[in-house]
């Protein structure tokens, strides 16, 4: 699947994508609700790069046979 196709499966917005904070205004997808303890909900958005490179890392776990998705696990395998 190619980024024209990923970025299609997903609805986007202005907004401040939650690894990138400095780049301030960009076209960004919800990716995440959080519940802090406090109280609330808060969004996290992903800009363009960001959500590719997360479909990218589910891809490679999906191509694993099965193995269990390991987020931020995988270096030095
Ligand atoms: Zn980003």
């Amino acid at each position: 699947m190619d980024r024209h196709h990923i970025l299609e499966l997903y609805h986007w917005t202005s907004g401040t994508c939650f690894r990138h904070p400095a780049k301030g205004e960009v076209p960004t997808a919800h990716v995440k609700t959080i519940r802090p303890a406090a109280g609330g909900i808060q969004d996290i958005r992903a800009c363009t790069d960001c959500v590719v490179g997360m479909e990218a890392h589910r891809q490679a776990a999906a191509e694993g046979a099965g193995l269990p998705y390991r987020p931020g696990a995988g270096a030095g395998e």
